[in-house]
């Protein structure tokens, strides 16, 4: 087939279109300033080609549309929740459903019912809202990913598995009895969109259960996952996403979602459970601060689109295309020479910012600078993903100093055309080869939670 050629080639084609506006250098330079150097605080309008994040930025199909003109916005038992309902049984397989406003209403909820101050939480690699629940709950996270994940030259078909070691030593350390769950991301986001093996998430859950310890899966992105697992894992090419995907659900106990990425929609998560219990204590919270359990924070219209989307997003075409067109974009960068976070994950490229701006010590903030630079430059929007976002250590109070100093050029699913992509990459190429020019930045204002959203910068 000529599509197998072309791997990346869309499974859709468009049908309206929303017009870009064309900036100048020197609008841009303007932007950056008034934003203090901080991409999240650009107006949208400013920017051209928005590569900040694939959160709520996709595109929606007819299908999904249509379905918002059957949004029944009844207060309670609406239609489109259990529409909803039935399809997270079906390809999920979880039990329970509580719907929340995105994936952090989720986190919040399943933080404040299972951790109690003191525990531990251990994840392969910490994601920025999943650890600020953790911490407002009275836990404390504890990395437990392979030491791959942590060097973004490292070749590793599953850089993002569970080192197991690492998890017994926690529990051996700490008890089980301080460690109301694990939490296994799959992609890892942190990391790379870096994927988990089936027989690593098969081996966490045994050994978990073994010491009574649950399983959360975060489910974000977990069809990008199952997609990685088809490639590259013995015995699961010839079985479709769907299945995939679903065995690997089956290896948790519970699991948090952000519509917003795997299912095509522009706000919605839900938090899935196994356990009646568990349910039922997330059912009486998440009235306090979602919504009832039948709406969750969002509008019937929005439960039938992520409902849909689901149907959409499991299809082995549109998964295939959504994993290769990142590829393909990665591939520009590297055949290049930029360096770039390898292997290509599967929702983003990522920058290593730490070998572009070589000449950058870390407390000058070169990936902040860097993304920064790409949109005075070309009016293309990145995010930093290093220093800032690490943010400060709770007990000492300094910086979190990761090892990844990474900018992310994430890819919005169904928005952006092959030569969005020859352009971007473009664009960062001519960036590089004047690397040497670059001033870092200075930090001028610092929120206290989740600081790289609204944090300030000057130019040093
Ligand atoms: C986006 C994201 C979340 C949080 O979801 P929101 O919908 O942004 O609140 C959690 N985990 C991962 C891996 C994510 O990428």
């Amino acid at each position: 087939m000529l599509a197998d050629r072309i791997p990346w080639v869309e499974p859709y084609k468009i049908k309206m279109v929303e017009p870009l506006k064309i900036t100048t250098r020197e609008d841009r330079v303007k932007s950056i300033k008034e934003a203090g150097w901080n991409t999240f605080l650009l107006r949208s309008e400013d920017v051209y080609i928005d590569l900040l994040t694939d959160s709520g930025t996709n595109a929606m199909s007819d299908y999904q549309w249509a379905g918002m003109m059957l949004g029944d916005e009844a207060y309670a038992g609406s239609r489109n929740y259990y529409h909803l309902e039935d399809n997270v049984k079906k390809y999920y397989g979880y039990k329970y459903l509580v719907p929340t406003h995105q994936g952090r209403g989720a986190e919040h909820l399943l933080s404040q019912t299972l951790i109690k101050k003191g525990d531990f939480v251990p994840g392969n690699m910490y994601f920025t809202t999943t650890r600020q629940h953790q911490e407002l709950a009275g836990g404390t996270f504890v990395d437990v990913i392979i030491d791959e994940a942590h060097d973004p030259e490292a070749l590793h078909d599953f850089k993002g598995n569970v080192d197991i070691q690492k998890f017994e030593d926690l529990i051996n350390r700490v008890g089980a009895g301080k460690i109301p769950y694990i939490t296994v991301g799959a992609p890892v986001n942190m990391a790379g969109g870096q994927p988990v093996s089936m027989a690593n998430m098969k081996e966490v859950y045994e050994l978990a259960h073994k010491k009574g310890i649950k399983v959360v899966l975060d489910a974000t992105r977990n069809m990008e996952n199952a997609f990685f697992i088809q490639q590259r894992e013995e015995g699961y090419n010839n079985k479709s996403i769907a299945e995939i995907h679903k065995e690997f659900c089956s290896y948790s106990d519970a699991a948090t979602m952000s519509g917003k990425k795997d299912l095509l929609i522009n706000i919605g998560g839900f938090v899935a459970v196994n356990d009646w219990d568990l349910f039922e204590e997330l059912r009486n919270l998440v009235v306090v601060f979602e919504g009832l359990h039948t709406y969750g924070g969002l509008a019937g219209r929005d439960l039938e689109a992520m409902a849909r989307g689901i149907e959409e997003a499991i299809k082995d075409e549109n998964i295939t295309h959504r994993v290769r067109q990142v590829e393909y974009f990665g591939n520009l960068l590297k055949n290049a020479g930029i360096p770039i976070v390898l292997p290509i994950g599967g929702h983003a490229v990522f920058l290593d910012a730490k070998r572009f701006y070589e000449h950058l010590s870390q407390l000058q903030f070169p990936a902040q600078k860097l993304a920064a630079d790409l949109y005075v430059e070309s009016g293309v929007r990145s995010m930093e993903r290093g220093i800032v976002s690490a943010g400060r250590d709770k007990v000492t109070g300094d910086h979190k100093y990761p090892k990844l100093e990474l900018v992310r050029l994430t890819v919005p699913r169904r928005v952006y055309t092959q030569t969005h992509f020859d352009m971007t990459a473009l664009a960062v190429i001519e960036l590089y080869e004047k690397r040497k020019e670059a001033k870092g930045l200075k930090m001028v204002y610092e929120p206290t939670y989740l600081r790289f959203f609204q944090a300030r910068f000057e130019e040093l």
